[in-house]
Order: structure tokens, then C-alpha cells, then sequence
């Protein structure tokens, strides 16, 4: 493999198992506003993101197993309870953004949801992982049903609709929905990008049947979602420290970016295509 690893970390944030975390994943950052009644309530890389309504909230990810109490005091920074958290979703079943679920379900009792191919994963821990799997790597959860791609999860006034995106993992996924701020409607993306692991085989000796073609229909996906507002699994993917600064006043402008979230899906779908090359070469 001729692909050069400390830069793919350094550009994706792609999460490998490393003896030490990046320190990134665990450093805490603030809560904020990202558009509308979305906000972002993770570590300083790890993207997780609340959705709020007047019926309860859905939340996108969790972090790492010791990640609960910072996102609990982002979550009641601004202003609402981990405790009214009725829907728990993930973007993809790898430990960095699944391991706290077990955690955050017992706190709020929310129901989880979750795609037919990440579900398996999410219920034996990480153990079935094709690619990271044969050991446990965070505490199993009961998935309470199965998400349909297409699909709109309905909470309260929010309407999320549930796009697969598969390849990083065999159920990685995206959402979207479309906020209202100040007369102007924005489509916005919750990206799970296609990013590819250190390892990972894609077309000779497959770590999944299928791989390759997931991967190809997640870029064709992506091309096709119109983004106006976009946040991602990872800090760094969606350039939220160059876009928001703690403290910054909220502004329905500051995440809008549409050229953006095309640069990103064009260069995870090169790197995707670089990396197919190599592996066939
Ligand atoms: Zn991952």
C-alpha cells in the first residue's frame, strides 16, 4: 500500500485503533449553535450532534465510552437535558463514535435506531466489525429498530430523513433535514464521509463483500445532496475550529458552505479511487 498514512490522519481524522487516542477525540469543546435546532455537542474532533423539538431530542453519535459528561455540559449549556434525549443515531459503528450509546440510553432511556448493516456491530460491540472486529471495543447495545434508507424520523417538529452511505462501515449514514432561520430555508447535511481506513481491503480479498461498490454509491450520494449547511463525524472534516471560534455569537451564516462539503465528497471519492488503483496495481 502506497498510500501516505500520517497524511491521510492528518486530512480525514480517520479513526485507526491506536494505543493512545488522539488527544483531540477526548479534549472538550464548548457547545454551539450550528443552524437552526441543530447544535453541536462533542469533543473537540468528534462530531455529535443534537437535534432538539419540542417533543424530546435525537442524538447523532456519542464519542468515546468516557465521553458522557462532556457531552451532558455541552448539552446543558445550552440550555436543554441529556434526560429529554428520545431518539439515539449513530453514523457509523466504530467505537470513537458508538461507545458512550450504552451509557446515554440507560441516562434517557432513549430508543436506538439504527441501519440494518451497523445494527449487528452495535449489538456485539464492535466484535463483528469486518474490519477492527474480533474483540469487544465498547459496551454492546439492543438496537430498538432498524432504520430504512430513506426514511424520515419524525420527533416533535423535526423531520430527519436517513440516507445510507455505506463503505466506512457497512451501514455508515447520513442525514438530512431542512431548517428555516430568519425567511431562508437551509438544506443541511450530517455527512458520515467516506473515508478509508489504514487496511482496509476494497476489491481483491475484500474486507466486505461489496466494499468497493458501496463506497462508489456513497460518493454518487453525496454528489447528489444539496448541502447548504454541513457538520461530520469528525471535527476536521468539516473545518468547524477554521468556521467557529468558542464564544463566537450564533450566526445562521457561519456553517453554510456548500463548495465546502463538494470539495470533501470529491476528495474522499480521489483518495477512494487512488486507493482502488493501488490496491489493483
Ligand atoms: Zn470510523
Amino acid at each position: 500500500m502506497r498510500l501516505p498514512l500520517a497524511a491521510l490522519w492528518l486530512t480525514l481524522a480517520i479513526s485507526v485503533p491506536l494505543a493512545a487516542q488522539p488527544a483531540d477525540w477526548t479534549r472538550p469543546f464548548p457547545g454551539h449553535r450550528v443552524i437552526g435546532n441543530l447544535y453541536s455537542v462533542g469533543t473537540y474532533d468528534l462530531g455529535v450532534f443534537l437535534i432538539t423539538s419540542s417533543e424530546g431530542h435525537i442524538l447523532i453519535n456519542t464519542g468515546l465510552e468516557d465521553s458522557t459528561p462532556l457531552i451532558r455540559k455541552n448539552i446543558e449549556s445550552l440550555g436543554f437535558r441529556l434526560e429529554d434525549v428520545k431518539t439515539l443515531l449513530t453514523m457509523q459503528a466504530h467505537w470513537d463514535h458508538a461507545a458512550a450509546l450504552a451509557e446515554i440510553k440507560q441516562i434517557s432511556g432513549a430508543e436506538i435506531l439504527a441501519t440494518a448493516g451497523d445494527a449487528p456491530m452495535l449489538e456485539d460491540g464492535g466484535f463483528s466489525d469486518p474490519h477492527f472486529g474480533g474483540k469487544v471495543w465498547f459496551k454492546p447495545v439492543k438496537v430498538d429498530r432498524i432504520l430504512k434508507d430513506g426514511e424520515v424520523i419524525e420527533l416533535g417538529e423535526t423531520r430527519l430523513t436517513v440516507v445510507e452511505t455505506p463503505g466506512h462501515t457497512s451501514g455508515s449514514v447520513s442525514y438530512t433535514m431542512k431548517v428555516r432561520e430568519a425567511g431562508r430555508g437551509y438544506d443541511v447535511v450530517i455527512a458520515n464521509m467516506g473515508s478509508i481506513n489504514p487496511g482496509l481491503r476494497l476489491a481483491v480479498n475484500p474486507t466486505y463483500p461489496g466494499i468497493s461498490e458501496d463506497f462508489a454509491k456513497t460518493f454518487r450520494i453525496q454528489n447528489t445532496l444539496s448541502a447548504d449547511v454541513w457538520v461530520a463525524g469528525h471535527a476536521s472534516q468539516y473545518g468547524l475550529h477554521e468556521k467557529y471560534k468558542p464564544g463566537q455569537a450564533y450566526n445562521p451564516t457561519t456553517f453554510v458552505d456548500p463548495e465546502g462539503y463538494r470539495a470533501a465528497v470529491e476528495r474522499h471519492e480521489k483518495l477512494y479511487l487512488e486507493y482502488l488503483a493501488t490496491e489493483r496495481r
